[in-house]
């Protein structure tokens, strides 16, 4: 057994506390006026949050197939370092899993590598999307479509009979879809009439908001057909949000997702630094940052995710038309959008922040996607828990970055709050004071 003091952010709120740790579970969670069991080891950090493990739905670790850029070592450094003990991991890798075979045998290259815990998004193939009505939701809880492609996701639904099959079918077996919603067809119209982008001001342009907008009406009218329940990932448009927000409001099971990035940056950052913030879909004005930031403090937004997707100096450094979109995330994550928030609303009561960071990074993605166990600081749950200083203040630099590209969009940032230790199911997997890691024996939850 061993015990965590600090401030505990749990599903009652925010209070003082302990938390007794047995066999990797939570065995007991009780406040500080009762004596610690004799002979049991105390980590104390009274000025810090105690936060459930961090949940990032959306990371690309790039096994099998593309390692050059990030493999499960990397990726799950970067993960404890940001606070995230349990990833979900996309599809488009080569080859891409489409199959629960292709599940097992991506576990399989995992085993023994990863310090977090790990579920899979399967891919849906173009040529087969009547597989989902079968899909064995015990490898996959979840299914990622395309509608648009890029470099390293050029397996597309985009075909309006295919799209509705796939629906129809991810109806049937219960089976939620996950969605890169834009209109892959606009933008090739929009690349053949514009030609190749002279600079990153162009980008925006060839890659615009219609794209979305398009995409996001359409899986709401997919949604009205079949009762599919849908998760459009990134969104990045004030009225890709307003159009989700209206169809939840006249009850349709469709959420949304937002990722650090369209949150931290506009379309004038990536003016300024380029390839680092090129991204799919792209990063748009003030008005729709201000809009998403909008979703997150109303919780509008269902989760929270990285899209870490990491690209090697070397790939981005293409020119402008063929620099695959994507970079690494699942580690500043949590760190800035605690920062964005705090600058924000600096007089907001930090627990009532901290409550909401918890929301939508841990319980929130627990919930939709179904993994028990994680998102809660409460008796029976995996000791998945983050020592987290809200107030420490600190400059990212690419010394700091986890991920194998070894580059982030963030360096330079002025981060508000810091990551001092992770426990994953009551292991220590991270300490930020000396830098060291646990045993990478993180195990697939199916
Ligand atoms: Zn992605």
């Amino acid at each position: 057994m061993k015990a965590i003091e600090g401030r505990l952010v749990t599903p009652q709120g925010v209070r003082p506390g302990r938390v007794l740790i047995e066999h990797g579970r939570i065995a007991a969670v009780d406040d500080l006026t009762t004596p610690v069991p004799p002979g049991v080891p105390v980590v104390a950090a009274r000025d810090a949050y105690v936060l459930p493990g961090l949940i990032d739905p959306h990371v690309h670790f790039r096994t099998p197939g593309l390692t050059h850029k990030e493999d499960w070592g990397h990726g799950s450094r970067a993960a404890v370092a940001g606070g995230v003990t349990t990833v979900m991991d996309m599809p488009n890798t080569r080859p891409a899993s489409f199959t629960a075979k292709a599940l097992i045998d991506k576990a399989a290259l995992i085993e023994g590598r990863s310090l977090v815990d790990f579920a899979f998004h399967i891919g849906v193939d173009p040529e087969h999307p009547e597989a989902l009505a079968d899909l064995d939701t015990g490898t996959a809880r979840s299914a990622k479509i395309f509608m648009a492609g890029h470099h390293t996701a050029p397996a597309v639904l985009s075909d309006p009979a295919a799209l509705d099959t796939a629906f129809a079918a991810a109806a049937r077996s219960g089976v939620r879809v996950v969605l890169h919603a834009e209109d892959g067809g606009l933008f090739d119209l929009l690349d053949a009439w514009w030609g190749e982008p002279g600079g990153y001001r162009d980008y925006e342009a060839r890659r615009p908001r219609t794209g979305g907008i398009a995409a996001v009406a359409k899986v709401i009218e997919l949604v009205r057909r079949h009762g599919t329940a849908a998760h459009v990932l990134h969104l990045s448009s004030a009225e890709e949000a307003d159009l989700v927000c209206a169809a939840q409001a006249a009850g349709l099971p469709v959420t949304f997702e937002l990722t650090g990035h369209h949150l931290s940056f506009t379309d004038a950052d990536t003016c300024r630094v380029g390839a680092r913030t090129r991204l799919a879909p792209a990063i748009r004005g003030v008005r729709d940052q201000d809009r998403l930031w909008r979703a997150v403090f109303g919780e509008q937004a269902a989760t929270l995710g990285s899209d870490h997707a990491p690209h090697t100096v070397a790939e981005k450094t293409r020119s402008v038309a063929d620099s695959p979109p994507g970079l690494p995330g699942v580690q500043e994550l949590a760190t800035a959008v605690w920062t964005g928030m705090r600058r924000r609303a600096p007089e907001e009561d930090a627990d009532a922040a901290i409550g909401r960071l918890v929301r939508l990074m841990a319980s929130g993605p627990a919930d939709l996607f179904g993994l028990p166990g994680k998102g809660r600081i409460t008796p029976g749950a995996d000791a998945d828990l983050v020592l987290f200083a809200p107030d420490d203040t600190w400059m990212f630099s690419a010394a700091q970055v986890r991920s194998k590209c070894g580059w982030s969009a963030y360096e330079g940032w002025t981060m508000t709050g810091r990551v001092r230790r992770t426990f994953r199911r009551g292991e220590q997997v991270f300490d930020a004071a000396t830098g060291a890691y646990g045993a990478p024996d993180g195990a697939w939850l199916r």
